[in-house]
Order: C-alpha cells, then structure tokens, then sequence
C-alpha cells in the first residue's frame, strides 16, 4: 500500500453543503440533514397556467447549496436525495398521469454534459410510479439564460417553451405534473404550461425542489 493511499484513510470526508467533517458513508453532514428535513413544504399561489404549484424548500441555507451541488459540481447522487424530498412534496400521486419535466437550455446542458432536471424527473417517475412520455413534448430554443438575470427582465422575456410535434398524441386529456428544479419568478414553469395546455393537457400541476420569491 503506497504512502499516499494511507493517508488518504485518513483524510475525513467533506460535507458537500458544508464542507464540515462527515461519515464516508452519508451523502451530507447530519447538520444539514436536519435543515433539510425542517423545511416545510410550500404550497403557493401556482403561476398562470398552472393548477397548483408544491415545493420542497426556499432557495436558500441548506436546500439551496444541495442543489447547487448537484447541479454545478455534477454531484449526482444527490440527484436521489433530492428527487426523494420532491416525492414526499408531492404527497399523493394517483391524479397526476404523466411527469414532464421543463426542458433545459440546450445549451445549458450541452456546457455542463448532464439535464439536472431530466435526472430528477426520471427518478421521480420511479419514486411517484408515474410514467414519463417515450418522448420529448416540449422543446425550448435558444439559450434561454435566466439565472442572474433581475426579476423584471425574466417575466419580461420568458423562456422559449414550444410543444414538439409529438405532444398532442402523449399528453392530449392528461393530467400533467410538471416538474422544474427552482421555481423563481414562475415564467419558465408558465411558459411551459401553456405549451402542455395547447397541446391539449387536461391540467398541468407543478413541483419544484426549491422556491425563490
Ligand atoms: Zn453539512
């Protein structure tokens, strides 16, 4: 065994949230495990479109820094962790009949190599036993920045979000649950639901990790 390999046994593992000491085998430290879990769900005013909106957390402290570190460090089993608070957010599936998740800036997920949110969306599927569509029902054109942009700009100018030719046979008369890693000023989820209402969905509710207002 080379020196290296020694030490490296005793080199503590590192929260991911935190940075703090942690147990190799835990995911984050149990501080922030128990942050997490005293978020309460939120439950507010849906944006246009939408039928009722369910999120995890605030877009802060704990629930904020796990998702950034599963988004921009590619930490993506905390893809599983955040998919099962999601799950437990959304309480009782049954009516929900199709999980669509919000499309990505293509661009976005071309820099980074990995669509955050597809992840979540198909670990849901498996958590809330509700299928995905075989195919994509909504696609999103250019790059459709808005993170750092002010609130005004984002409701101004909304992403993008068009049904793809397929929509209409996959979500014609379902109840749609459409899912989104963080809502901010609900443009995106809106735009989104309206493409699924145009191609002819029953209803569209939403569920996001986190909630920033
Ligand atoms: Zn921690």
């Amino acid at each position: 065994m080379g020196l290296d390999r020694i030490a490296g046994m005793f080199v503590p593992s590192r929260c991911p949230l935190c940075r703090g000491a942690i147990d190799p085998d835990l995911l984050v430290c149990g501080e922030c495990m128990r942050e997490l879990n005293r978020s309460p769900v939120l439950r507010g005013e849906p944006p246009e479109g939408v039928d009722r909106i369910v999120s995890c957390a605030d877009h802060d402290g704990a629930p904020r820094d796990l998702l950034a570190a599963f988004k921009f460090r590619h930490l993506t089993t905390l893809g599983g962790l955040i998919a099962g608070y999601m799950a437990d957010a959304a309480g009782q599936p049954g009516e929900q009949s199709l999980l669509v998740p919000v499309p990505p800036a293509s661009l976005r997920t071309w820099f980074r190599g990995f669509d955050p949110v597809a992840m979540l969306t198909a670990r849901l599927a498996g958590l809330l036993d509700i299928p995905e569509p075989p195919v994509p029902v909504l696609a999103r054109r250019g790059s459709g920045r808005q993170r750092g942009r002010g609130r005004a700009g984002r409701l101004s100018d909304p992403p993008d979000i068009r049904p793809t030719e397929a929509a209409g046979r996959q979500v014609g008369g379902r109840t749609v649950l459409l899912v989104d890693d963080v809502m901010t000023t609900g443009a995106t989820l809106s735009t989104a639901a309206g493409a699924l209402l145009l191609a002819g969905a029953g209803s569209v509710s939403a569920l996001t990790f986190t909630r920033r207002l």
